[in-house]
């Protein structure tokens, strides 16, 4: 099945039938071939340009294309690229300092990919319960929230309530309670002495940027700290300058125990993702124990580094800020015409399409057309998340484009 529609040039319906034709079908892209992009516009294979209001899910947070991150990247191409951490290499201690102080913490442990920090996550407060709090052999519990989005490996899937997420993938990991997201009280009934961590979404990202109530993270924060359970924030989608905050806990003063790092870390480049703790934490893991064959690479250590190094400047945190609020205002004016509700935190926003003017895939199909890119979640909902190196007044015309679409 192709997602081309009749607006698709017929060289570009080619290049995604060939593409279709081999690659399993476990998305479903827009129509849209893109073969270039540069801060926060793409150019697909017939010359034409879009503003990319996804950012890869926040992976692009600093744009395609940064002439520093590409910097970093090439000049270590050109050196070295991998050793594995059988040897030690001269770009992770540098890069895993920088990132612990961004963190305030103590240790880092270097992955690839998302759902590799929260596994890693997972077991870090696992051993942790068993050596430190005393829980029994495999009695451990974590308790995540309904809604959640943590990645795709089976022992994570389980834990999903998202029927498409499961369907068909069991049997799953046990030792995970789930409760409603927001809900702190929920978590403190959660808990039992077995209880070794929370681990939540600040802000729920693929839900549809969710944002829980005002004081919710501070509660958790009380609660985990009162009960002798880990706080585990999973900001691989809300950290890193995305939400005006270098971290979404910022928002609330609140300092997790742990904190999951991915996406953006890896400037748009490769996939560089992180778990940092304190040593009292993160310190259990003991040689041989957990590992990966690329996991703190010299080239993901360089890329990672300059990313630390451009959010430390706190620049792209005040970009987040500032663009957010104007963001927010403009889409509030959507309201009532062909938009239901509006949720934004920093540059980042879920808008529900009024089912009336049709679903979230057919406004992100209908805003190709005008050269704004999109992605819908959960059928009513489009996610905005721009490069924060977008320009205000590229946030005013893709708004626009929105309006004309709603109103078509
Ligand atoms: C994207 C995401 C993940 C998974 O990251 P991958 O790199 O796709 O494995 C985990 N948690 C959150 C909150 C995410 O948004």
């Amino acid at each position: 099945m192709t997602a081309t529609t009749p607006s698709v040039d017929a060289a570009m319906s080619q290049i995604i039938a060939a593409e279709e034709e081999h690659v399993a079908h476990n998305y479903h892209p827009l129509p849209v071939v893109i073969s270039r992009g540069e801060g926060a516009w793409v150019t697909d294979v017939e010359g034409k340009r879009y503003l990319d209001l996804l950012s890869a899910y926040s992976a692009l947070n600093f744009g395609h294309s940064h002439p520093a991150l590409l910097a970093a990247a090439q000049e270590q191409l050109n050196r070295l690229t991998l050793t594995s951490r059988a040897y030690h290499n001269d770009r992770l201690g540098p890069f895993a300092a920088a990132l612990a102080a961004l963190c305030g913490k103590d240790l880092v442990l270097p992955m690839n990919t998302g759902a590799e920090a929260v596994e890693t996550g997972i077991k870090v407060a696992r051993a942790w319960g068993y050596r430190v709090k005393g829980v029994a052999p495999d009695a451990a519990t974590i308790v995540v929230a309904h809604g959640n989005f943590h990645g795709r490996t089976t022992t994570i899937v389980g834990f999903s309530d998202d029927p498409q997420a499961q369907a068909d993938f069991g049997p799953f990991a046990p030792g995970f309670a789930s409760v409603p997201f927001g809900d702190a009280a929920a978590i403190e009934s959660a808990i039992t002495d077995d209880t070794v961590a929370v681990l939540v979404e600040p802000i729920q990202g693929e839900a549809g940027v969710v944002v829980p109530p005002e004081g919710y993270l501070r509660a958790v924060r009380e609660i985990c700290t009162r009960r002798g359970v880990l706080l585990i924030a999973d900001e691989i989608q809300s950290g890193l300058g995305r939400v005006g905050e270098t971290f979404a806990c910022d928002r609330e003063g609140v300092v997790p125990d742990v904190y999951l790092l991915g996406k953006a870390l890896g400037g748009g480049i490769l996939p560089v993702s992180a778990v940092a703790a304190d040593r009292d934490v993160l310190g259990v893991i003991r040689p041989g124990e957990h590992g990966s064959t690329f996991g703190g690479n010299p080239l993901a250590a360089a890329v990672g580094l300059r990313v630390v190094e451009m959010l430390q400047t706190g620049e792209f945190q005040r970009r987040a800020k500032l663009l957010g609020e104007h963001l927010e205002s403009s889409l509030q004016t959507l309201i009532g015409h062909g938009v239901t509700g509006v949720r934004v935190a920093g540059l980042w926003a879920g808008v529900d399409i009024d089912p009336a003017v049709g679903t979230g895939r057919e406004i992100a199909e209908r805003l190709i057309g005008r050269g704004v890119l999109v992605k819908d979640t959960h059928g009513q909902t489009i996610r905005i998340a721009p490069p924060l190196v977008i320009r205000g007044t590229e946030l005013d015309w893709a708004v626009e484009q929105l309006r004309v679409v709603l109103a078509a």
